[in-house]
């Protein structure tokens, strides 16, 4: 592998023996169907790999093959449910970004490299309890919070699913119609209103969204208010997903209030997924 971004926490344990090439460790697919959503947001579905299992909240290691020959690796979380025919993601395009803009050029039927194995640990399973599951998002952190919303067993579990998903424009707010929709599916939402949606724009004003930092709206209790249930500390597990720099304030917002991360050893409620 020529390049590299996912944390070494989430790196499986691999066995001492000879070093296998790339191509040992995954299948190549081809894209099958591309959305933009806006110039610099798409979404991609992929031919899924016949032994690709993944639990919902993972992600996948994607490979396109470079001009300079080799392959660049990048971690993408899956969008699709763990029981779909193809694997969809949801991506940012990065002005000179080594997957991105090559990824901006592809079209259906495009070879797509993806790797046998999923990796991650962003999943409800990890988790001792809890009633109310909270899903922070930042950009595409978004990503794996559909996943995990299309998973049925997660609305049995759970008695409360917050999803608070914070984008700067209005027009970044992807997958909306996905998540109103997943509220009112019958098979998912069989008791209604399970799902509270917190739709936040940093950048402007929207009536019915609210527009200032995830971390500050946790502070100040308006996130709480506006999805009408308390960050119960009994109650509340949390997932977090984005930019770094939000990852490292929202810690601090929840040990602030009492709450812990999750570790192997000692369960607690919050767990991160850092983008980079
Ligand atoms: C576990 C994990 C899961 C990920 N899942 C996704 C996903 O589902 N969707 C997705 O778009 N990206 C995801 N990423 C990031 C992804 O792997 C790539 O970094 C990203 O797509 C850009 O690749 P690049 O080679 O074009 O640029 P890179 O050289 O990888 O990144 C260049 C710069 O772009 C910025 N950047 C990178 N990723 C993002 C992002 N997602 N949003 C905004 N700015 C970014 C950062 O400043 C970074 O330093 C994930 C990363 C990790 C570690």
């Amino acid at each position: 592998m020529t390049d590299d971004n996912c944390k070494p926490s989430s790196a499986p344990v691999f066995r001492r023996g000879p070093i296998r090439a790339p191509t040992d460790k995954a299948t190549e697919e081809h894209i099958l169907d591309i959305r933009n959503w806006t110039k610099r947001l798409l979404s991609f579905r992929v031919t899924r790999p016949a032994a690709f299992r993944f639990q919902p909240g993972q992600f996948a290691r994607l490979g396109i093959a470079s001009e300079k020959g080799g392959m660049i690796w990048r971690a993408y979380s899956m969008v699709s449910a763990s029981y779909d025919e193809y694997l969809e993601f949801f991506s940012i395009i990065v002005p000179d970004g080594a997957f991105t803009t090559r990824l901006a050029r592809f079209v259906p039927d495009d070879p797509l490299h993806v790797e046998k194995q999923p990796y991650g640990y962003l999943t409800t399973s990890r988790f001792v309890g809890g009633q109310d599951l909270w899903m922070l998002a930042s950009g595409t952190g978004i990503a794996p919070f559909l996943s995990i919303l299309r998973d049925p067993e997660v609305w049995e579990r759970f008695d409360n699913l917050v999803l608070a998903y914070s984008v700067r424009e209005a027009g970044d707010l992807a997958y909306r119609k996905e998540i109103a929709a997943l509220a009112r599916d019958e098979l998912f939402a069989p008791n209604g209103h399970k799902l509270r949606f917190a739709p936040i724009i940093t950048r402007e004003h929207v009536p019915g969204m609210l527009d200032r930092r995830l971390t500050e709206l946790l502070m100040d209790g308006k996130l709480e208010k506006f999805v009408s249930l308390p960050l119960d500390t009994e109650r509340a597990r949390i997932l977090v997903c984005g930019n770094p720099q939000m990852l490292d304030d929202m810690r601090g917002v929840l040990t602030g209030r009492g709450l812990r991360p999750d570790r192997s050893r000692e369960p607690g409620h919050f767990a991160f997924e850092n983008y980079w």
